[in-house]
């Protein structure tokens, strides 16, 4: 555990046995704090970065156990509020996740655009750690909510602006590739 779990940091929530947000089972892990204040959000008491509950050790292991009883689960997914607007607790919570199932998938959720985190030099430690965040991503799914380009009839995704990302892949070429499922992505 690094000192910045001694930092208050603060969840929404997490959610087990999912299998809306991603490929397959896995658990949805909220981060509290979003800046995007996106019109008929549904999520809005996760928009300050004062509400939810603190975030202890005793949670990440918690999240950690659900893995190990559930072992068919094969994703955790990182939602919010806007994870990267969190990204101490982010990247705790995915780097403890990876060290103990390297071979499991991130999903990650952000009102933020892919293009303006993903292959900038970064120039701040905010940033810096974004990049460390988006390495360990397989899939990212980017924008905010538009409530008038809703639509129920998309997977993983509540409006049409909205985009899946295959991060690995997007990385590799240094620019932004769409995750396909039928066409190769892997996550
Ligand atoms: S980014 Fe997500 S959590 Fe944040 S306001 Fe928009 S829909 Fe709500």
């Amino acid at each position: 555990m690094t000192d910045q779990m001694n930092l208050n940091l603060r969840y929404a929530g997490i959610e087990y046995d999912d299998v809306a947000n991603g490929i397959g089972l896995g658990a949805v892990f909220f981060t509290q704090g979003c800046p995007h204040q996106c019109p008929e959000c549904q999520n809005p008491q996760t928009w300050s970065k004062d509400g939810g509950m603190k975030f202890t050790d005793s949670v990440l292991d918690q999240l950690i156990q659900y893995y190990y009883d559930v072992p068919y689960a094969s994703r955790l997914t990182l939602s919010g509020g806007d994870p990267l607007a969190n990204p101490e607790l982010t990247f705790n919570v995915i780097l403890k996740f990876k060290s103990v199932f390297p071979y499991k998938k991130i999903w990650l959720y952000t009102g933020y655009n892919f293009e303006d985190f993903a292959f900038n030099v970064p120039t701040t430690d905010n940033e810096r750690l974004i990049q460390k965040i988006v390495q360990l991503c397989n899939v990212i799914v980017d924008g905010e909510f538009k409530i008038d380009k809703r639509d129920i009839t998309l997977q993983f995704i509540g409006s049409s602006n909205q985009r899946i990302i295959d991060v690995q892949k997007s990385l590799k070429a240094n620019q932004t590739v769409l995750w396909n499922d039928m066409n190769g992505g892997n996550a």
